[in-house]
């Protein structure tokens, strides 16, 4: 069945050379993809073939020991995947089913690690200042006597990788160093997206890149150095113009100061598409970036396409975000950041075969449908 839906395309050479990128500043360092929460939005088993295949990547991470398993389904036996959250008792069985690595993050862990699953490699998380996830100092001891328990990974995330100046990433830089030379044998991973930008010094063993990977802008104030990957556009499905003085949407929010032209584009809040980008945000029309005009609804967006040219048609895609509208921008219009925004859409793409999959997802490889071998059959 063919029907009009709003598609969110994602362009898996992008992906790759973002990959390069990164792997290229890191001066020898293992870049790791991170691909949780379905790869942001993405699609964690394309990407995953992506890097694995085309970029030689070893090693991943993803949150959740089921997402661990459909990747390894995905990838093949030759590459590490770690599991951030950790083990509980009753998921052992997952890890080794899938030969996932988990990383420990508290003492009860480590010890259920060591207890049931003796000198199997493991990663320590530590924190070291963030007060998330993780190993505090004062727990070091603890671990280091515990029988058992092989540390293969010591790694720590940074708080404030957005910000390059931010005091915070020099002191939890020192605490980790000092903490990591109580596991000479462990390999070191401190970086994700932003910290790699940072520093070299923050690079260690393995980086862990995620939403760099994505065509986001790790950095707060710096020009993206990431290439775009992932484009939204809806179409189109009716135009018509409003006199001065009629609003438009529910709560008559927007009320028109002049004659305008409209168009109302398939895409709503029900698509992940934040309702705070009503009367905020803008999307790229025909060679016009086209402000949201009135409150996004659930299905559907009101656009001002004034400054479009008459040759509008019904059908046409207007772009939400992708390779005209940066998704930095458009998510800074919506109150958000682009982690945000794209787990959002992504997130109810992913199950399209339900209801609430009414986003479409398309993988492309430079601009052309991406090869079966990276998006299996179903991603095209
Ligand atoms: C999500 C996450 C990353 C990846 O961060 P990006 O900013 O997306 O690169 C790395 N490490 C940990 C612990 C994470 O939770």
């Amino acid at each position: 069945m063919r029907t009009l839906n709003p598609r969110l395309d994602i362009d898996l050479a992008a992906i790759c050379a973002n990959y390069r990128l990164i792997a290229a500043a890191a001066r020898g360092a293992e870049a790791a993809g991170v691909v949780k929460c379905d790869a942001y939005g993405l699609g964690a088993e394309a990407v995953g073939r992506a890097l694995r295949r085309r970029e030689n990547c070893r090693s991943f991470f993803v949150a959740y020991c089921e997402e661990g398993a459909a990747l390894r389904q995905a990838i093949g036996p030759d590459a590490e995947i770690f599991v951030f959250n950790g083990p509980i008792e009753e998921g052992l069985l997952a890890y080794s089913a899938n030969a996932l690595t988990p990383v420990l993050n508290t003492v009860e862990q480590a010890g259920l690690w060591a207890r049931e699953m003796p000198d199997t490699p493991a990663a320590l998380h530590i924190d070291t200042g963030m007060n998330r996830l993780g190993l505090g100092p004062e727990e070091i001891p603890a671990i280091r006597s515990m029988r058992g328990l092989n540390i293969d990974v010591v790694m720590s995330h940074l708080s404030c990788a957005s910000d390059a100046s931010h005091p915070m990433n020099d002191r939890q830089h020192q605490i980790f160093s000092e903490i990591a030379r109580a596991f000479p044998r462990a390999r070191k991973s401190f970086a994700s997206s932003g910290g790699a930008l940072i520093s070299n010094e923050y690079a260690f063993d393995m980086m862990r890149i995620g939403v760099g990977l994505y065509g986001v802008n790790p950095l707060d104030a710096a020009p993206n150095r990431f290439a775009a990957v992932a484009t939204l556009t809806a179409p189109v499905i009716q135009l018509h113009a409003i006199r001065a003085g009629e609003a438009v949407g529910y709560g008559a929010t927007f009320v028109a100061e002049k004659e305008l032209r409209l168009a109302t584009a398939l895409l709503g809040y029900g698509d992940g598409y934040p309702r705070a980008a009503s009367n905020r945000g803008a999307a790229y029309l025909a060679g016009a970036l086209c402000p949201i005009v009135g409150r996004i609804s659930m299905d559907l967006i009101v656009l001002d396409v004034s400054a479009a040219p008459d040759s509008l048609a019904i059908g046409d895609r207007a772009e939400f975000f992708g390779l005209n509208h940066p998704i930095d921008a458009a998510a800074a219009a919506c109150g958000t950041i682009g982690y945000e925004l794209l787990t959002g859409i992504g997130g109810l793409a992913r199950d399209r075969k339900g209801l609430g999959g009414r986003v479409h997802r398309r993988y492309l490889w430079n601009g052309s449908p991406a090869p079966e071998d990276l998006a299996g059959a179903e991603g095209i």
